[in-house]
């Protein structure tokens, strides 16, 4: 098991706490900055609540629940997940119908629901309904990194963890525990979250964000072209794409403005200055963030759409 990244144990360690003393609440809202690692809190906490040894704030591993929870096919547990798309109230039904039901196994049943915020009105209150009349022996743990778009009377029934921001030390040292935590840290400049670091190695697409200073190096000074850097962009990592030029031209205007700039893009910066200027460079910035946004919603074609972006650098 990897061990608990630092910045979460405490919260860990005060759930546990709670649950051995029997004072938890039956609902919990985990709350923090996008990236940090709320959700991979909740489901180690999640394991602690479904272990039959209720005596004791951590999961023991061994009784059958936590072997169900180890093999993913614990019968007691419900999880939704809001991240890509909206959660809604079907979903929130379907799931209360089965816990008015007893657990088929051990002591409790979990409800978890991961990134909360994109819960639908009518899926709000569906959830709001049931923390308003718990069933029996039923915890509903809530993850979120925009707490206050979730409905006050919902915030209001939680018990709320709040995980803290690690700086950016912190997550280096972290990373290097984890395979390929050095390539991780070389991607800062694109973002210090942990967590979304280590998706996007999940994914496999750490390859398109290492990569890419190196090709903007090459297409400022003239010596690639767009259709060559775009070489293996397709629809489904256009996103990624946008996120990794946005992420260097955001870079590049800070350190205009005094910050130091990563050293991944210490030869791009002049490059793209001497391209650029300073009007352009904020101007092809809110245009990649507007493609992001567009892409998101349109049919437009985004390979075309990106390729028409970076003929204008
Ligand atoms: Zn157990």
């Amino acid at each position: 098991m990897i061990e608990l990244a630092p910045w979460l144990q405490a919260c860990h360690k005060q759930v546990q706490h709670l649950k051995q003393s029997k004072k938890l609440s039956h609902a919990l809202l985990i709350t923090g900055a996008d990236g940090v690692g709320q959700e991979y809190l909740a489901k180690e906490l999640v394991k602690d609540l479904m272990c039959e040894k209720i005596d004791q704030g951590v999961a023991c591993g061994h009784c059958h629940s936590c072997e169900l929870m180890a093999g993913e096919s614990h019968p007691d547990y419900y999880f939704l997940d809001g991240e890509e798309a909206t959660i809604k109230v079907d979903q929130v039904r379907q799931l209360i119908n089965k816990i008015n039901q007893k657990p088929q196994v051990g002591n409790n049943k979990v409800v978890l629901i991961t990134h909360a915020q994109s819960m639908n009105i009518n899926a709000s209150n569906a959830v709001l309904k049931a923390l308003e009349e718990p069933a029996d022996q039923t915890y509903f743990l809530l993850t979120s990194s925009q707490s206050t778009s979730l409905m006050p009377t919902i915030r209001s029934r939680c018990l709320l963890v709040n995980v803290p921001t690690p700086s950016q030390m912190e997550v280096e040292s972290w990373l290097q525990s984890q395979p390929d935590g050095e390539a991780l840290s070389a991607l800062f400049w694109l973002t210090t979250q942990p967590f979304r670091l280590l998706s996007l190695e999940k994914q496999q697409k750490t390859g398109i964000y290492t990569s890419l200073p190196e090709k903007i190096k090459e297409l400022m000074q003239g010596t690639t072209t767009v259709e060559s850097l775009l070489t293996g962009v397709s629809n489904s990592n256009t996103i990624d794409y946008c996120n990794g030029l946005a992420a260097i031209l955001h870079q590049c205007l800070c350190h205009s403005a005094g910050r130091t700039i990563h050293p991944v893009l210490s030869e791009v910066y002049p490059l793209i200055m001497q391209r650029m200027g300073i009007q352009a460079l904020m101007t092809r910035y809110q245009a990649l963030q507007r493609l992001k946004s567009d892409l998101s919603k349109t049919n437009l074609n985004p390979v075309m759409q990106l390729t028409h972006e970076l003929n204008q650098w």
